[in-house]
């Protein structure tokens, strides 16, 4: 059942090869082998995942399954799901367990999947390596000294272990794409507004964005196909028809092109990356799409700008954690501003405070103007920027970042190196666009991923081009020695 496509855990559980109970002790059972040592789940709940499993056998047994109905899927603890504790990596919300669910779970238990868990991830999204977590770092499975990226690293690092065999995340400026590609898997960040956020703890609310994590880009359209759905509780949420991903995902590529940003294939551009992109270049020709360079002016402006708007927008979005409500609360205190300030100063870790600090500066009066306005003017240039690329190709080729995966403790002393891990993938937050890393070759026996980046709502142009090469690669298909 290890390492099996969700195709085919659909088709072992509708001929009745194996039943979802089955299927679900399988990977609890590798979870109890190989979590101790990647630490990619936070919390499991094997009581509420078996009966899940179970309500999914009887669904089976009436035939009326779909295509994840049965199978075990990993929530990153981002999500909202009810009776599950739900943590977001934070020390603050150690003790909360949610009375509703996010969209996102709603719309996997409707298909009838079972959340298998809850997954580990930088505390409340901030951060690339996994280290932010209140509870503990996760280990990359391709070499446990090694981060696997973040913040979605719990994910990932249960996925390319085997433990899942698919999982949620979210990217606010690179958290699928950037541990997709540090673990050897295939993400997507959907276009905003595709994915509900109700329900999904905000970090940066607009950017943030749900999407899968999982090994393939067939595996991801078939995650994004129960995922996006129109959700009147999320006001940015579009109301349009969500196309069948599969049934594009064989479309004839030939003629189409890809354009290639001059500003990131140029001198900055690490030289074993930069190899294995002229390999993807290679392969896409050989499918005959053609190649044109492109220019991405203002991409340079993209981590600055993304440090001005994701931290004013977290020091809004986190000061409902008051100790009141919700959520931890400092023991002792000998008035109501003393208890906001020990239980913000207790709860948070240093990074989210990093956040907070920065975001409430730019926000201030007299500084608004000189920061936060003028990141959003260059924020739209940026957007604009990539409006004119797709004038002329289907869609961009960039890296997903800028090397393999980093050891561990090797950037923690150090914020600004950690933020650089974002600098190919942020823009698209900021534009809002779509856009997938897949596994592209290794360096050093370490994965490596590369981005395709797609225009607003052209999921399915994105998963067809992945699909297309990893029909004739595998490197998606490698697995980690640690995961056996
Ligand atoms: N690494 C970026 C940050 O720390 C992006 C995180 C994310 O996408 N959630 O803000």
């Amino acid at each position: 059942m290890k390492n099996l496509s969700l195709k085919e855990l659909n088709l072992g559980l509708s001929s009745k090869k194996f039943s979802s109970e089955e299927l679900t002790r399988f990977f609890l059972n590798e979870i109890k082998t190989f979590n101790p040592k990647i630490n990619a789940f936070i919390t499991l709940d094997e009581e509420k995942s078996l009966q899940q499993a179970r309500d999914a056998d009887k669904r089976i047994s009436q035939d009326n399954m779909n295509e994840l109905t049965g199978i075990p899927i990993a929530q990153k603890d981002i999500f909202c799901a009810k009776g599950w504790k739900t943590t977001c990596g934070s020390k603050m919300l150690d003790n909360f367990y949610s009375p509703y669910d996010s969209k996102v779970i709603e719309l996997f238990n409707q298909s009838g999947a079972v959340n298998l868990g809850k997954t580990n991830m930088d505390e409340f999204a901030m951060g690339s390596s996994n280290e932010t977590s209140y509870y503990g770092k996760v280990r990359n499975p391709w070499n446990l000294d090694y981060v696997p990226g973040g913040s979605s690293g719990g994910s990932a690092a249960a996925v390319a272990s085997g433990m899942a065999p698919a999982a949620t995340a979210t990217d606010t400026g690179g958290s699928i794409r950037q541990p997709a590609s540090l673990c050897g898997l295939t993400g997507l960040k959907p276009t905003y507004g595709l994915v509900s956020r109700f329900g999904m703890i905000a970090f940066a609310s607009s950017l943030d964005q749900a999407g899968p994590i999982a090994k393939s880009a067939e595996d991801c359209a078939l995650m994004l196909k129960v995922m996006a759905a129109h959700d009147t509780r999320d006001s940015t949420s579009i109301k349009q028809n969500i196309p069948d991903y599969l049934k594009s995902l064989d479309n004839p590529i030939k003629g189409k092109t890809i354009g290639l940003p001059k500003e990131f294939f140029n001198d900055d551009l690490n030289q074993e990356v930069k190899i294995v992109l002229e390999q993807v270049i290679d392969s896409y020709q050989k499918m005959g799409v053609n190649f044109k360079e492109i220019s991405l002016s203002n991409s340079h402006l993209s981590i600055p700008v993304y440090y001005v708007i994701a931290p004013a927008e977290a020091s809004s979005n986190l000061s409902r954690y008051d100790g009141v409500k919700f959520g931890y609360r400092a023991k002792e205190f000998k008035d109501l501003e003393e208890m906001y300030l020990k239980t913000r100063e207790q709860g948070f870790g240093e990074e989210v405070k990093r956040r907070i600090l920065v975001g409430t500066y730019v926000l201030s009066a007299g500084y608004y103007d000189a920061y936060y306005l003028k990141a959003q003017k260059i924020r739209r240039l940026i957007a604009d920027d990539f409006k004119n690329a797709f004038k002329e190709c289907d869609l961009i080729l960039a890296p997903s970042c800028p090397s393999t995966a980093f050891k561990i403790g090797d950037k923690t002393e150090d914020p600004v190196s950690m933020y650089m891990q974002d600098m190919y993938t942020i823009s698209t937050n900021l534009a809002g666009l779509p856009a997938i890393s897949s596994p592209a070759g290794f360096i050093n026996k370490m994965p490596v991923g590369f981005q395709l980046i797609g225009n607003y709502f052209d999921e399915a142009t994105i998963l067809n081009f992945t699909h297309q090469y990893q029909r004739i690669t595998d490197w998606h298909q490698k697995t980690p020695e640690a995961a056996v």
